[in-house]
């Protein structure tokens, strides 16, 4: 049964319940399908895709944020292949991003094909946004990262920011360049955010392997491109998908677990909980997570998107980000073939922007758009809206790392999936894959280490 609500009354599911059909679950369904084990998955919205979902609007399919991805995101991709829908994506042949300052013309920052860390040596030699000085530093800056180690725990005491200033970087080099990356990447300015984090970001990202950041953008909405890809494929694989099935508690039996849903219970051999931080500590079953009391420290930072359907092309760019503009990383979303253009700007780190007006912040975007693109200042808006995401992200700022828990918890065959469980990722679409895959396995092996007569009796 595919799509439906669980309806009263349901029980004896058996098998392996995955709660959160956002892509950890996903992820975390398709893995435990492969394995031979039978799978239900509870998602509580109408459809899967957790934070990468789209609305309708006025005819439009609209995602309520724009996503990339990474060359270096190999579970994502991996998950893309296995859905099928890869090839709804474009990949960069090579990490290439004009800047934007306004007033000024484009500065592309792109790679070089030559060895890591070599590759990107001319484009920061090239940046005329920063002085000479500014540059040298921002490579000094860049050789120095490659020696910080992201897994250490002191690493992750530390903000960005202040580790910047210790390495020779100003506040226009942290504006002009630092902030371009760190704030997209972490939802947060170089200033709040971890240095475990960004020291992650940059070598995975960028440093380390000449190709990793070359950049991917989905050429579909969100929801073709997973959810409902997602759900050909667990349907193919046998598994069982309900929507609509919000998951109201889990308590451990003998030796599986019982769910709670609205009127109606589910047994389970197994459970991969796959849901944000803050659903997770109100479901757990406190002997499984004595720190989930602590997870809602990891706290949530705000993404807006601000979209203007343009009357008519203001820019032949489809990607870009600004400097020194209220924009911060601008895409081209229009439809093949539509007439006009559809440019999104998309805001992370948007603690003020996340309460203001949605016409306040239209305005606020025309005029920077018109300050980038000189089309745009004549240019009629045909329409513009925004979509808001206040818990876009966990914090990740300084001291985060102790409160995201492990896949294991204490209870054999409860496991913890989730961006915000401790993937060593960022929190992306990559580290949620990732994160599924490490539960689904977990509880796997704890299944596989249960003597079959308790799996059995527990139905
Ligand atoms: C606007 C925006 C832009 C972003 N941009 C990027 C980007 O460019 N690149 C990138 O890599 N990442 C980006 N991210 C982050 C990325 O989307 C997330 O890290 C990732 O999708 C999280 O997946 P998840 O499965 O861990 O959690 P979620 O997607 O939050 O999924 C959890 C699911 O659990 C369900 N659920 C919750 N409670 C219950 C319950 N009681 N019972 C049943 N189901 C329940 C929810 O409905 C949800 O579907 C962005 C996020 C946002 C919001």
């Amino acid at each position: 049964m595919t799509g439906a609500a669980i309806t009263p009354p349901v029980t004896g599911a058996g098998g392996v319940c995955v709660i959160g059909g956002g892509l950890a679950g996903i992820a975390a369904a398709i893995r435990l399908a492969d394995l031979g084990l039978p799978v239900t998955l509870l998602e509580s919205r109408p459809e899967l895709g957790g934070a990468t979902y789209s609305l309708r609007r006025d005819g439009l399919t609209v995602d309520t944020g724009q996503h990339v991805f990474l060359r270096c995101y190999t579970a994502y991709r991996g998950l893309l292949d296995r859905l099928g829908t890869s090839g709804d994506t474009d990949l960069q042949e090579r990490f290439s991003v004009p800047v934007l300052l306004p007033g000024r013309a484009p500065q592309l920052l792109t790679r070089r094909a030559l060895p890591a860390p070599a590759h990107l040596l001319p484009a920061l030699a090239g940046y005329r946004l920063l002085s000479p000085a500014e540059r040298l530093a921002a490579v000094r800056g860049c050789a120095a990262l490659q020696y910080v180690d992201p897994d250490l725990p002191a690493t992750d005491e530390r903000s960005f920011g202040d580790w910047l200033a210790d390495h020779g970087q100003g506040t226009r080099a942290i504006r002009r360049l630092w902030d371009l990356i760190t704030v997209a990447a972490l939802n947060l300015p170089c200033a709040q955010a971890s240095l475990a984090l960004a020291a992650r970001v940059f070598r995975t990202g960028l440093l380390d392997a000449a190709d990793a950041g070359d950049i991917g953008r989905p050429r579909v909405p969100l929801v073709d491109l997973h959810a409902v890809a997602a759900r050909r494929l667990l349907d193919r694989l046998g598994a069982r998908v309900h929507v609509r099935s919000r998951v109201r508690w889990i308590r451990p039996g003998l030796v599986g677990f019982r769910i709670g849903l609205d009127g109606t219970e589910v047994e389970a051999d197994a459970v991969v909980l796959a849901v944000p931080h803050q659903a997770a500590a109100a479901l757990v079953p406190p002997a499984a997570a004595p720190t989930a009391p602590q997870w809602h420290r990891l706290g949530a930072a705000p993404i807006v998107n601000v979209h203007l359907r343009y009357a008519d092309r203001v820019t032949e760019l489809s990607m870009a980000a600004a400097v020194e503009s209220p924009a911060q990383w601008i895409f081209d979303r229009s439809e093949s073939g539509a007439d006009g253009q559809h440019l999104v700007v998309s805001l992370s780190a948007a603690d003020l922007e996340i309460e203001r007006p949605a016409a306040e912040l239209v305005a606020v975007q025309r005029q920077a758009l018109a300050d980038l693109f000189p089309a745009a200042r004549h240019t009629p808006v045909r329409d513009a809206f925004v979509t808001r995401e206040p818990k876009a992200t966990f914090r990740q700022a300084p001291g985060t790392r102790a409160y995201r828990s492990g896949s294991a918890t204490r209870l054999p065959g409860l496991a913890l999936a989730g961006a915000w469980t401790d993937t060593g990722w960022p929190d992306t679409m990559e580290g949620a894959v990732r994160s599924g895959q490490a539960a689904a396995d977990v509880v796997a092996r704890d299944l596989a280490s249960r003597p079959r007569h308790q799996t059995e009796a527990a139905r």
